[in-house]
């Protein structure tokens, strides 16, 4: 049993305790407090520092780290999208066990426990690969197994294909060889409505639907461009599809926006994480929100793949749970989930630190549901608990918090 004391105990669920105090036994917490002026009680003394839950990064491609700083900024989401095709097909569709590919995934795990990332959401391609590594790290993980397909073949007929379930059943099978883990585990996703073919998500959705309980993700609203294709079978994405020879000529477009379709499919609930929503209106939010999905952003990644900047102030005010992500190091400078809160504070300094905070920690567990063990400092949830130095004498320790920590702040308590 160990008691530690430090300036402030930020539980995450509760206001934060000045002159804290958190008791761990056997890697579980065990009870939380504030000291009073004449509590003589030992302790192990942290100093100034705030003691808080491990982050939760719930959206990333730790598989695309090999990428970082090789695709530059772009002025639009579908010129990036260009760039990015191009550079990962030099890898040969970034063949997963390829050795520049596996040391960028070492690099970046390494990178987001130094930066205070206790659990990640992990999109891949590469299921075993990924899968492997998260369960050989500190991290816990839900894995993602992204499937992409808009104009699939029938290889009997030749024609369009229009029975996915095979294929996904297939996944669902190769997803049941993964040997257990106790903290990773594993799952569907749908990669965006201008990729995944109509039958093809629901497909998924029914795959899903019938897994022990999993989330599962998509990329929705990110761009202006996938408005436009959805709601007039028009623009740079046909454009780009058709010259990489995606294109569908079976679609029709939906005529409606992004969140609109894929709620008229049934795909939108409460196990989903909605991946940017740059492009959602309120009416988007409100479907969003009463679904009881998870809205998670990304906006350093939004600024450089040309999407633009979220509505933050408006993801908020919808009411929908909101969590973060780095994305991948394609799109962001690093994995530290602290800065990305800090983009999100200087976009919207109306909100509230404090949602901000939760946004990083409890919102993502919960969405990948891992709250049980993760997210807040109770009682019975493990002490996978993070130090951060503040500067003697914080009175605001929330607002410090979400002006940007750099990983030399960081130190886990348990290590
Ligand atoms: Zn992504």
């Amino acid at each position: 049993m160990i008691r530690y004391h430090a300036a402030w105990v930020v539980p995450i669920e509760g206001e934060p305790i000045k002159d804290g105090w958190v008791m761990v036994d056997s890697g579980r917490i065990v009870a939380l407090g504030r000291r009073a002026v004449n509590d003589t009680t030992r302790g192990l003394e942290l100093g100034d520092v705030a003691v808080m839950p491990g982050l939760v990064n719930a959206h990333t491609h730790l598989e695309l780290s090999y990428l970082r700083d090789q695709v530059a900024p772009a002025s639009s989401f579908t010129m990036w999208a260009r760039e990015i095709i191009a550079e990962r097909r030099k890898r040969m569709q970034q063949s997963s066990s390829d050795p520049i590919v596996t040391a960028a995934i070492d690099a970046a795990i390494d990178e987001s426990v130094r930066s205070g990332t206790a659990v990640v959401g992990e999109i891949t391609n590469g299921l075993f690969v990924t899968y492997e590594k998260l369960a050989a790290s500190p991290l816990a993980a839900v894995v993602f197994w992204e499937l992409i397909g808009f104009n699939l073949k029938d290889p009997k007929s030749d024609g369009p294909l229009l029975d996915f379930d095979p294929m996904v059943e297939q996944a669902v099978s190769d997803i049941g060889t993964l040997p257990p883990s106790e903290k990773v585990r594993a799952s569907l996703a749908a990669h965006a409505p201008y990729s995944v073919a109509p039958l093809f998500f629901r497909a998924i959705k029914k795959a899903v639907d019938r897994m022990p309980f999993v989330p599962s993700s998509v990329h929705l609203a990110e761009n202006v461009e996938e408005v436009q294709l959805l709601k007039t079978g028009d623009g740079p994405w046909k454009a780009l599809m058709k010259d990489i020879g995606s294109w569908s000529h079976a679609w029709t477009a939906p005529g409606v926006s992004p969140v609109k379709y894929l709620d008229e499919m049934g795909f939108i609930d409460d196990r989903l994480l909605v991946v940017h929503g740059v492009q959602m209106s309120n009416v988007d939010l409100a479907i969003v929100k009463e679904r009881g999905a998870t809205l998670v952003t990304c906006p350093r990644s939004n600024g450089h793949t040309g999407a633009g900047l979220p509505p933050i102030v408006d993801f908020y005010e919808s009411g929908a749970r909101i969590a973060i992500g780095t994305d991948s190091l394609a799109s962001a400078p690093d994995l530290n989930v602290f800065a990305e809160v800090a983009t999100l504070h200087a976009l919207a300094p109306s909100v509230p630190p404090a949602s901000l905070l939760e946004s990083a920690t409890i919102q993502g567990a919960r969405a990948l549901g891992f709250d049980a063990d993760y997210g807040t400092i109770e009682p019975g949830k493990l002490a996978r608990l993070l130090a951060v130095d503040v500067p003697p004498g914080t009175s605001d320790v929330e607002e410090y918090l979400v002006s940007g920590i750099h990983p030399g702040q960081v130190r886990w308590i348990d290590a």
